[in-house]
């Protein structure tokens, strides 16, 4: 009901060129005197979405940091749960409704059997890394031992839950000893003081093969043999088909900018690979439709129609567009971003609050609330290579500095040190 996830190993003095020398210095020393310690870190699927990206790194790079790190994901046992859990995750951003008896039963139940699995098979840490709500209840579900410490960290935006849902989950966070929190906003108002919450951002990875500068011939060739004639102008937002990333106004975006970019297409990546999603298949289908058949918007959904892997398809795309788009009206952090900004790329974001935090409006990127403003930003970013550029390399720096993966490893360790060690960490914004 469980696995380990193998990843391939990597040497963190690969990073080391990309970080200013105290961060470097100071997560050296920090995994140094965590050097006996077992971690593990659990998710509720391998790969699609921001969590299996960030964890598929974060675990490599805490081997080599000399920490003993493991990764888990959960296969429970019923073919409902990641129904309700993608549920819990609506409702935890917004949408309205109430759980009722038999899905906080499947929820409970199958998060108990899980539990009831990792302890007849003996899964052992000193630090448990329990990411998001799809595995809160296993604190309480999974008692701790004795000298073990266990830490919730919840990536979603949590600006306008839903109060019945929040209610009905929020007191399973009491049996955790530290809560991570993307932003000081997602913090539920009546959570107490018991449990200390630590405020980290997510970042992203700059050495896999999704985020390393791709040349842009090779990106090209890639986006051409995906049906996109590159003599064009290209926009794209990458991102999973969800309610919250608002496809439809990226379309009626693109369809008002076409009005003054003659030629333009849109590309909309959202290549189903999470397990933890299965609502994918049905926005997908509501996205065709409004699409109407433009042959000049272009949509992926199938990863086995793609000519080469996600990672390299992610990356071309993103090199290959003149400008990111992702229109999201919720966002935890948004991971598409920062991705992006990494690749010096301007991007044009949805006024939510995980987008706020990466993009400087005028500086680093533009927000957005409506399909109109998002229009208008790209016909100027079209338009003026000069603005293009100069946000595109406002934005990587800004992405250097604040949300590379090696500050996230910092910022989880530093607290799980803190826990081990008994000291309670202070909140910070950043
Ligand atoms: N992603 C991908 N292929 C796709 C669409 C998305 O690999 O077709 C990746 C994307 O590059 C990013 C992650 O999935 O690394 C999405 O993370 P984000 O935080 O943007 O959103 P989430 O899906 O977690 O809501």
């Amino acid at each position: 009901m469980f696995s380990r996830l193998d990843h391939p190993p990597v040497a963190y003095e690969d990073y080391r060129p990309l970080l200013d020398s105290k961060l470097a210095d100071e997560l050296a020393t920090v995994a140094g005197e965590m050097g006996q310690l077992r971690v593990l870190h659990l998710n509720s699927t391998a790969t699609g979405g921001g969590v299996a990206e960030i964890l598929q790194s974060m675990v490599p790079l805490g081997n080599s940091l000399g920490i003993e790190t493991e990764r888990i994901v959960i296969n429970p046992d019923a073919a409902k749960f990641f129904d309700v859990t993608k549920k819990i995750h609506n409702m935890l951003q917004g949408s309205e409704g109430e759980l009722s008896s038999a899905e906080l039963d499947i929820y409970f139940s199958c998060i108990q059997r899980v539990a009831n699995d990792m302890r007849a098979k003996g899964l052992e840490a000193d630090v448990w890394f329990v990411h998001d709500p799809q595995l809160l209840p296993l604190a309480r579900l999974l008692p701790k031992k004795e000298g073990e410490t266990w830490i919730w960290i919840c990536h979603i935006d949590l600006t306008t839950p839903n109060k019945s849902v929040l209610d009905a989950l929020m007191p399973l966070t009491q049996d955790y000893d530290q809560l991570i929190f993307s932003q000081s906003a997602y913090v539920p108002k009546d959570l107490g003081d018991k449990v200390p919450v630590l405020i980290a951002p997510p970042a992203i990875d700059p050495l896999t093969s999704k985020n390393t500068a791709m040349d842009l011939p090779q990106a090209r060739k890639i986006v051409a043999a995906m049906g996109i004639d590159t003599a064009r102008p290209l926009v794209t937002q990458v991102s999973r088909f969800d309610l919250w990333k608002d496809p439809w106004g990226v379309i009626d975006a693109y369809r008002i900018a076409r009005e003054s970019v003659p030629g333009l297409q849109l590309a909309l990546l959202g290549l189903s690979q999470a397990t933890d999603d299965p609502e994918g298949a049905k926005v997908f289908q509501t996205v065709v439709d409004h699409a109407a058949g433009d042959p000049d918007i272009h949509l992926y959904f199938d990863p086995a129609e793609m000519p080469v892997s996600v990672d390299e398809v992610v990356n071309a795309v993103q090199m290959a567009s003149a400008v990111l788009i992702q229109k999201s009206t919720r966002e935890g952090f948004g991971l598409t971003v920062t991705e992006a900004m990494w690749k010096g790329k301007p991007v044009i974001g949805g006024d939510a609050s995980g987008i706020r935090v990466q993009i400087n409006d005028g500086v680093t990127g533009f927000l957005v609330s409506s399909p109109e403003q998002c229009a208008q930003r790209l016909v100027e970013l079209l338009q003026d290579d000069a603005l293009s550029a100069r946000i595109g390399v406002a934005a990587k720096e800004s992405v250097r500095q604040r949300f590379l993966l090696p500050r996230l490893a910092l910022d989880y360790l530093r607290v799980a040190r803190a826990q081990v060690n008994g000291r309670i960490p202070a909140v910070s914004d950043d």
